[in-house]
């Protein structure tokens, strides 16, 4: 390959221009002290789950970000590129100080915490300016904790949108029936609750109970927590617990580091996922980086599900998979050439591209069978669309994959390649 490479001095440059990128980029995190798990540690038994589960009839969207079987919630399914779900909070304040919480994150974290948000105006605005409202859940901080101003928010919700599907997100603390029937009234349809088990079993017991309590209403009761490497063989344990509790689901998060209090990730044991995004951008998602051996839990997670045969849904809701609806709104926004690029489904725009020596017989190719191109660079890069991929490889060229997002600057979108690879099986002649 690097034969290959030094023979295109075009396409060696750009590939080592990201590659740069992406070493600067880890090289800052390392220097303040986080630790990075061996390259690639993580592939090959993510690839052989992946494989597995496909065989066995797993639901994989957004590019294999979102990986499912049974049950799946509709506001999981409306996550990545419906505009009309939005999640809220009334306050980020809550009586856990998770050390994984990225709430920290947001903009206004303190100020949230001792004082509410505009919650009215926010959901107002949302109901007036959206063509249809699907889906809107209340986040935290702990929502229970002003439980009147929550029900003040699901009433708001429903009267504004009578179809909307209402979701709450809670560890529980201090639910009840008596807030049950009155959020199912103002038109509650799902209850996710997080469980805890760093606190130990007796924090687990307590969700338990709530849960049960809460399946007593006409609700969907879900669970959503992140997997935490190392503890796989209780988790399979509390996805047989839920089951027997008729728990609709379980949304399995990729476990994150969310750029604060690396030192009890360290004492831990853990690492970041290396490298830790297949597309390195500026994501807007606070949630931070993905933690070395999650995606692996949520997984083989999944597995267990389908081999015990569990009634209940199970979704791996990957870090990946936060980032894309923000990748999907910015390239849904402005339609690209569709002669050049194609709207892949990890929501990024694809194009492939050629360089250098192999720019004349793709273009000579593409010509004759009537695609299209586009030449730059001086006649040293040749973009084309991916459906002429393995056509160009045929001809025993180097085709690299071109992943790209549209961004909105001040004088008009700007086409930004955020990533170039060379394809997987070119044919090439070294
Ligand atoms: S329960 Fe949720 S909001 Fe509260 S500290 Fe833990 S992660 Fe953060």
């Amino acid at each position: 390959m690097d034969e290959a490479i030094a023979k295109r001095p075009t396409l060696g440059a750009w590939l080592s221009e990201y590659d740069a990128i992406e070493r600067e980029y880890l090289d800052a995190l390392a220097a303040c002290g986080i630790s990075f798990a061996e390259r690639d540690a993580h592939v090959a038994a993510v690839d052989k789950l992946r494989h597995r589960l496909r065989e066995a009839g797993a639901r994989f969207l957004n590019g294999g970000a979102s990986v499912s079987t049974g049950f799946l919630s509709s506001a999981c399914a409306a996550c990545v590129g419906d505009c009309g779900s939005r999640t809220f909070f009334i306050s980020l304040r809550c009586n856990h100080d998770c050390y994984f919480c990225f709430n920290p994150n947001q903009a206004d974290f303190e100020e949230f915490c001792v004082r509410d948000t505009p919650w009215r105006d926010d959901l107002d605005a949302f109901a007036r300016t959206c063509s249809q409202v699907t889906h809107v859940g209340l986040t935290g901080g702990e929502p229970l904790l002003c439980r009147d101003e929550a029900l003040a928010f699901f009433e708001r919700a429903h009267a504004l949108a009578p179809d909307a599907h209402l979701r709450l997100y809670t560890s529980g603390t201090g639910i009840d029936e008596a807030f049950c029937a009155a959020a199912v009234e103002r038109g509650l349809s799902e209850i996710r609750f997080s469980v805890k088990l760093e606190d130990g079993e007796a924090s687990v017991a307590r969700t338990l109970a709530d849960i049960e309590l809460a399946r007593r209403f006409d609700l969907d009761v879900m669970v959503e927590m992140p997997a935490v490497p190392g503890t796989l063989e209780r988790m399979k344990r509390l996805l047989a617990e839920l089951n027997e509790r008729g728990v609709h689901g379980i949304n399995l998060l990729e476990f994150c580091f969310p750029m604060r209090n690396w030192p009890e990730f360290e004492r831990r044991g853990f690492q970041v996922k290396n490298p830790p995004f297949e597309v390195l951008y500026n994501y807007g998602y606070a949630g931070g980086l993905p933690i070395a051996g999650s995606e692996e839990a949520c997984l083989a997670l999944l597995e267990f599900a389908l081999d015990e045969g569990l009634e209940m849904g199970v979704h791996y809701c990957s870090l990946e998979n936060k980032n894309r609806d923000q990748v999907l709104q910015l390239n849904r926004a402005v339609a690209l050439d569709p002669l050049l690029y194609e709207l892949g489904d990890d929501c990024f725009y694809h194009a492939s591209k050629v360089f250098d020596g192999d720019v004349a017989p793709v273009r000579r190719m593409l010509d004759g069978r009537g695609g299209s191109c586009l030449v730059e660079e001086d006649g040293r890069c040749l973009t084309f669309h991916p459906r002429w991929e393995s056509d160009a490889a045929e001809l025993g060229v180097a085709v690299a994959r071109s992943w790209n997002v549209v961004e909105e600057h001040d004088d008009g979108p700007v086409v930004r390649e955020l990533k170039l690879q060379v394809v997987d099986g070119t044919r090439l002649p070294w």
